[in-house]
């Protein structure tokens, strides 16, 4: 039934792929528009997709958008201008998590337009306590760099990652969201799933095609492509990449939170796929398999090298799995992330044991 995974735009794919200017802006559905916005990054992801949204009423949503700069808050107006509309139409601007390339714009666009901005809850707790930790994160940096066994020489480069990513202040939303909440979108049913794991209060959405609703012009017309719902994934489910999990702070289990976030989208998958970052695609299935198998690998890497080394620290265990770019490439920001993973699927592979009731020995 699902397919194989394919872009909806060769466009938006080697825009991607070729590391030139951004895709152009597309149309997705009536009243759906993708705007990917540039984002300051050596490596990929280049741009976050955004997207805008307009309701049965003429007022307009957006779904992350974007890092803070001025640049990205033309290119929004821009949009917004070009469809015959104005930002003050703007009302709730949503974001998938409190990565600053997601979350970063919304304040200024609540202080320009008006707009509420939406969050999962969860996500709001994780940003207050992200921000409550700022002021020990350089002693809690050092704390954990030597429970890691990091290195005396390279512990300076591992500023947490976590708050790094992070939006930078106590930001404050307007709206905050649950599992299975609408969106106040009118004239559309747009849902909200609770996708734990990359980050504590991550959310994807879902828009289910209504087959009767009544469009006015073109009844009958629609293209099969038209006919699939839309699955708004954030950092959950990406084209090119996987994501990294534990982003956002404190988390007792990411690794189990984000598998079983994955699970959740089973049911979208013959919808057509919104990612945070990328290109549109369809085949979520195959998508979705293979960032499972990614992780699971991963996984299943790190549990090797536990057995043969049970009281290895994180910095050996992690310098023991195959990283893409080399354990010995990494550094700053990469390094931590590599440490911080290994760390997390250690916590997920003593939780799984602990919770299996095998006498040890086998
Ligand atoms: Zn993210
Ligand atoms: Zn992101």
């Amino acid at each position: 039934m699902a397919g194989g995974m394919r872009a909806v735009s060769e466009a938006e794919r080697t825009a991607e792929s070729g590391g030139g200017g951004p895709a152009p802006v597309a149309l997705v559905r009536e009243g759906t528009w993708l705007l990917p916005q540039p984002m300051p990054s050596e490596h990929l992801p280049k741009h976050t997709l955004s997207y805008l949204l307009q309701d049965s009423e003429g007022d307009l949503h957006v779904v992350d958008p974007g890092v803070d700069d001025d640049h990205n808050l033309d290119r929004l107006f821009g949009l917004i201008r070009s469809i015959g509309s104005e930002p003050s139409r703007l009302r709730t601007v949503v974001s998938t998590h409190l990565h600053h390339d997601h979350l970063g714009l919304a304040g200024r666009l609540r202080r320009e337009t008006g707009a509420l901005v939406a969050i999962h809850r969860a996500e709001q707790e994780a940003v207050l306590a992200l921000a409550a930790a700022a002021p020990t994160r350089v002693a809690d940096d050092a704390e954990r760099a030597e429970r890691w066994g990091v290195p005396a020489a390279r512990r300076a480069e591992l500023a947490d990652v976590a708050v790094r990513a992070a939006h930078s202040a106590p930001f404050e939303a307007d709206l905050l969201l649950e599992h299975d909440d609408l969106l106040p979108v009118p004239g559309r049913r747009i849902r909200v799933l609770h996708t734990p794991g990359h980050t504590p209060g991550h959310l994807a959405l879902v828009e289910e095609r209504t087959t009767e609703t009544e469009t006015g012009t073109g009844t009958g017309t629609d293209t099969d492509a038209d006919a699939r719902g839309l699955l708004f994934t954030g950092d959950l489910l990406l084209p090119t990449i996987y994501p990294g999990l534990g982003l956002g702070g404190q988390a007792t289990d990411p690794v189990a939170d984000y598998l079983a976030s994955l699970d959740s989208l089973a049911p979208y998958a013959d919808f057509e796929v919104l990612p945070g970052h990328g290109y549109r695609f369809i085949g979520a299935a195959q998508r979705i398999e293979e960032t499972r198998h990614h992780h699971l690998t991963r996984s299943a890497e790190i549990a090797a090298l536990l057995r043969a080394d049970p009281a290895a620290s994180v910095w050996r265990i992690a310098s023991g799995v195959a990283w893409t770019a080399g354990f010995e490439n990494l550094s700053g920001f990469y390094l931590c992330s590599a440490l911080s993973q290994t760390a997390q699927h250690l916590a997920h592979l003593e939780r799984q044991s602990a919770s299996s009731d095998h006498p040890a020995g086998a």
